[in-house]
């Protein structure tokens, strides 16, 4: 589904992603850990867009993001970011929309010739999906932050992306409300949604995830399936890293 390849990123003389290479696969559910500041997020915002890499190459199929270090046009970088979709820590609902407003903006700024009553019917549709058909009217400072999160997935849901993103999507959240989210990523997962997932649960990786990516100061030390990854790490970081050394 997209191939990295040798990402390179700095902020200054900080070098953040130092050569990353990874595979997602389609209808697979990758999860990214590592300590903080290991580079987790600035890859997930790479692979969007919302950083600009230095170095290396991402590509779905046979088109580019961004080719050794070169990007495309405005047209082209938005086509392929059109194709994946964000979830992030801190949810970024629009506060001034309702949650429907929220789900039906971009959709509605996108194709402006669908019909509108399309939009809708696919943002109730939705907001049924994740459990909250009764808040389609709510404004976001009303809602628990379960409920935020889980307006931000049927948001990113909206634009039927191929490829959906999320960085620490629990880990904002108190313990009790961690479980009505895992629960949506997890019946996305039964769908065969193809996603990446930073994340510091362990145990909803090993779960959820078809495979783990361990990332250490802006490198992949090591990938494997959780069972390899969780139950025999071959390199001392990973092993360090999971307490096990
Ligand atoms: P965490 O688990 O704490 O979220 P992370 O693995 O997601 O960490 P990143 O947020 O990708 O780590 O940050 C990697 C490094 O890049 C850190 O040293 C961070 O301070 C630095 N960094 C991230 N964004 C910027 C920025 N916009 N400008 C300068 N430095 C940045
Ligand atoms: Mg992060």
């Amino acid at each position: 589904m997209i191939q990295v390849d040798g990402l390179h990123k700095s902020f200054g003389e900080l070098s953040v992603l130092r050569g990353v290479s990874l595979e997602i696969k389609k209808n697979q559910v990758v999860a990214i850990i590592g300590p903080s500041g290991s580079g987790k997020s600035t890859l997930l915002r790479s692979l969007i867009h919302l950083e600009q890499v230095n170095g290396g190459s991402i590509r779905i199929g046979d088109d580019y993001l961004v080719r050794d270090g070169a990007y495309g046009s405005g047209t082209e970088i938005k086509r392929m970011t059109a194709r994946m979709g964000m979830v992030f820590q801190h949810f970024h609902l629009f506060p001034h929309l309702t949650v429907r407003g929220n789900l039906e903006l971009a959709p509605r700024h996108a194709a402006r010739k669908q019909e509108t009553a399309d939009v809708r019917r696919n943002s109730l549709e939705l907001l049924q999906k994740v459990g909250l058909s009764d808040k389609a009217e709510v404004y976001p400072s009303r809602l628990s932050g379960g409920q935020k999160q889980r307006v931000a997935i049927a948001r990113a849901l909206m634009m039927k992306p191929e490829l959906l993103l999320f960085d620490e999507p629990t880990s904002a959240l108190d313990p009790e409300l961690t479980g009505e989210v895992l629960k949506v990523i997890r019946e996305l997962a039964l769908e065969r949604m193809t996603m990446v997932i930073v994340t510091h649960e362990m145990s909803f990786a090993r779960e959820v995830a078809d495979q783990i990516i361990f990332m250490d100061k802006g490198e992949v030390i090591e990938t494997g399936t959780p069972g390899e990854l969780f139950g025999n790490p071959q390199q001392a970081r990973t092993r360090a890293f999971l307490g096990l050394a």
